[in-house]
């Protein structure tokens, strides 16, 4: 297991904010994970970091990255399902699963994330969530420290959310992915065209993290944050997209509190205008 102190987490969040922690572990496998927590109960979890917004410039604290590390893909070619560790990407899921023509995931092609992550957040896109694919998932239980299993339907998957992020003491350690057999060509078309539509709506030129809030049922944020003229409003070095305005960039060295901030300005605009209350799809840490 690699172990880094004073660790510079920048090239580990994709809004690129200046931040360092304390210690930095990279398990590699479920023993180094039950030996991090057997010494000491409390760190701070990391998939890809393309979800979250570091809120201080240094955490006094340890955190576990998954991130290049503990990342094997199997794919089981008689049952049509891939297992993947935590620290996988699901693009590499998604492209096993290309690999064997198995249908299911190409959604997960264009989403930067971890396995672990997207369990957590029930990653998706309107072509699909990891709930219609997800069949079970192995976790670290923190209360007695056992490893266990849960299905599908216990895991709560909802929009933007799973029970790992209503209990913070289970560590993802693994998924399986039910797939179907699929056309290989099909597969792949269906991928790069995500990928295409995506890149032309979305400010992948500036580092961001993908859509803020969630989307309130009935509207869609975008149009709203529009029509309150918010499009390129900057706090620091943090901007409300001019490509998107459901995403916040980073334009210029902006630090955490430059994006909350802003985070907060546009939730107390859409309160007064509709009367909404914006939930942030985005984990501060
Ligand atoms: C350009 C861009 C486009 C995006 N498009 C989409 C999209 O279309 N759909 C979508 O759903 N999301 C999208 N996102 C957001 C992001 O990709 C997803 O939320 C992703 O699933 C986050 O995974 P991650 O590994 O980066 O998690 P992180 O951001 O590292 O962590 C997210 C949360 O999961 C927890 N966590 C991570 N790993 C584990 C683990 N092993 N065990 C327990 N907890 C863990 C962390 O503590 C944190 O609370 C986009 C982001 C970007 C930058």
């Amino acid at each position: 297991m690699r172990v880094y102190n004073d660790f510079d987490l920048k090239l580990y969040n994709s809004y690129r904010v200046n931040s360092k922690c304390r210690t930095a572990y990279f398990p590699e496998n479920e023993n180094d994970l039950v030996e991090l927590y057997t010494s000491n109960k409390e760190y701070i979890l990391l998939g890809s970091g393309h979800n979250i917004i570091l809120s201080k410039d240094y955490y006094n604290e340890n955190f576990i990255i998954f991130n290049g590390n503990y990342d094997a893909v199997e794919v089981d070619v008689h049952s049509n399902v891939i297992s993947a560790e935590a620290g996988a990407t699901i693009l590499e899921v998604s492209e096993a699963a290309e690999k064997h023509s198995l249908a299911g995931v190409e959604f997960f092609y264009d989403i930067p994330s971890s396995v672990g992550g997207a369990v957590v957040m029930n990653a998706g896109t309107k072509e699909g969530e990891t709930k219609n694919v997800l069949q079970k998932v192995r976790y670290l239980d923190l209360i007695d420290m056992c490893i266990k299993e849960k299905v599908n339907e216990e895991l709560e998957l909802e929009y933007r959310n799973s029970i790992f992020q209503k209990q913070k003491d289970k560590v993802i350690l693994k998924a399986w992915f039910q797939l179907s057999s699929g056309n290989q060509s099909k597969i792949r078309r269906i991928m790069n065209e995500s990928k295409e539509r995506r890149w032309s709506k979305q400010p992948r030129e500036f580092p961001n993290s993908g859509s803020v809030f969630k989307r309130p049922p009935g509207c869609f944020v975008g149009p709203m944050i529009d029509e309150l003229g918010l499009k390129g409003f900057t706090i620091g070095g943090a901007q409300v997209s001019k490509k998107h305005s459901g995403f916040i960039v980073n334009v210029n060295n902006a630090s955490g509190s430059d994006i909350i901030e802003i985070i907060k300005h546009t939730q107390s605009k859409v309160k007064e205008k509709y009367n909404i209350d914006l939930e942030i799809e985005q984990r501060i840490i």
